[in-house]
C-alpha cells in the first residue's frame, strides 16, 4: 500500500531537496574544461557536510563517492574519476542528500564549453520531457501517465528512452515504492495519491535506447556509445498540480540560462 507523506515529512524532504539544488549549483560553478569529476565530487562532499547533511549516495550499496558523474555515453551511476573535462563533453551530475532523516534527489546534465547542436537538442529535450512527466504527477493519475508523457516527448524528437532504470518514491529511504518508469501507457500502473513523494528522472539517449553496464559494476553506458542525458526532480504529488521540491533555479542562475 502506498502512503502519502505528512506535511511535516514533506517539509523535511523539501529542505533536503533544496540542499541538493544548491549543491548542484556549487558544482555547476566549477564545471569547465580542465576540471576533473573527482574535484567536483570533493566540493560536493564539503558543501553537503558544511550544511550538516550526509551525501546520500556515499556508501549507498557500496558506491564510493558523493556524486554520480556520468560523462557523454555514460547514462547514470558514473564513478567520479580524475580525467579532465574537455570542451564539448556533457556531464550528468546526480546528487542525493540525507538530512534530518529524509532524502532529496536531483540530477542535471551540464554542457562543458560548446556542445554540438544535436547534443544541445538532447539536453533541451530531456529536461522538457521531465517537465512533461511532472505535469502528469497529479493525484488520481497513474504512473503510466507520467511515463507515457516522458516517452512521447523524447521519442517524438527521435531519441531513445532507457528502460532498465527508473524513477522512484523516496523519503526516509532513497528508493521507495513505486517505481516510476520513463515509458508506459496512459491510464496504466499504480494510482498516484495526494502527498506521494517521487523522483522523476528521464534518462534519454541520443541514439538507441539500449544500455549496458561497465565492469566497474556501476557505470551504465549506452550500448551504441552515443551520448545520454539525465535530468531529475524530487516532487510531491498533489491534487491538480505537482509541487516540485528540488530546484534548478540556483544551477541556472550560475549558468545564466534564460528560462
Ligand atoms: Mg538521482
Ligand atoms: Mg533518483
Amino acid at each position: 500500500m502506498l502512503r502519502g507523506k505528512s506535511e511535516d515529512e514533506i517539509a523535511l524532504i523539501r529542505e533536503s531537496s533544496l540542499l541538493v539544488g544548491k549543491t548542484l549549483a556549487e558544482v555547476a560553478s566549477l564545471i569547465k574544461p580542465g576540471v576533473t569529476p573527482l574535484e567536483l565530487d570533493k566540493r560536493a562532499f564539503e558543501f553537503i557536510s558544511d550544511h550538516k547533511a550526509i551525501p546520500g549516495f556515499l556508501n549507498f550499496n557500496g558506491f564510493p563517492n558523493s556524486l554520480c558523474i556520468s560523462r557523454n555515453e555514460a547514462v547514470v551511476h558514473g564513478i567520479p574519476d580524475n580525467k579532465p573535462l574537455i570542451d564539448g563533453d556533457i556531464l550528468s551530475v546526480d546528487c542525493g542528500v540525507l538530512m534530518n532523516g529524509f532524502y532529496g534527489d536531483s540530477a542535471y546534465t551540464f554542457a562543458v564549453g560548446e556542445v554540438s547542436e544535436e547534443v544541445q537538442r538532447l539536453l533541451d529535450t530531456t529536461k522538457r520531457s521531465l517537465y512533461k512527466g511532472i505535469e502528469q504527477a497529479i493525484a488520481g493519475n497513474r504512473v503510466g501517465d507520467i511515463g507515457s508523457a516522458v516517452q512521447e516527448e523524447a521519442e517524438s524528437a527521435g531519441f531513445g528512452v532507457v528502460r532498465e532504470l527508473v524513477g522512484h518514491g523516496l523519503g526516509r529511504k532513497l528508493h521507495e515504492p513505486p517505481e516510476v518508469p520513463n515509458f508506459g501507457k496512459r491510464g496504466r500502473g499504480t494510482k498516484l495519491i495526494d502527498g506521494l513523494v517521487i523522483a522523476i528522472e528521464p534518462m534519454i539517449n541520443l541514439g538507441k535506447k539500449d544500455v549496458t553496464q561497465l565492469r566497474d559494476g556501476w557505470t551504465i553506458v549506452t550500448a551504441d556509445r552515443k551520448p545520454s542525458a539525465h535530468f531529475e526532480h524530487t516532487l510531491v504529488v498533489r491534487k491538480g498540480k505537482a509541487e516540485v521540491l528540488s530546484t534548478f533555479e540556483y544551477i541556472e542562475e550560475k549558468l545564466n540560462v534564460i528560462v
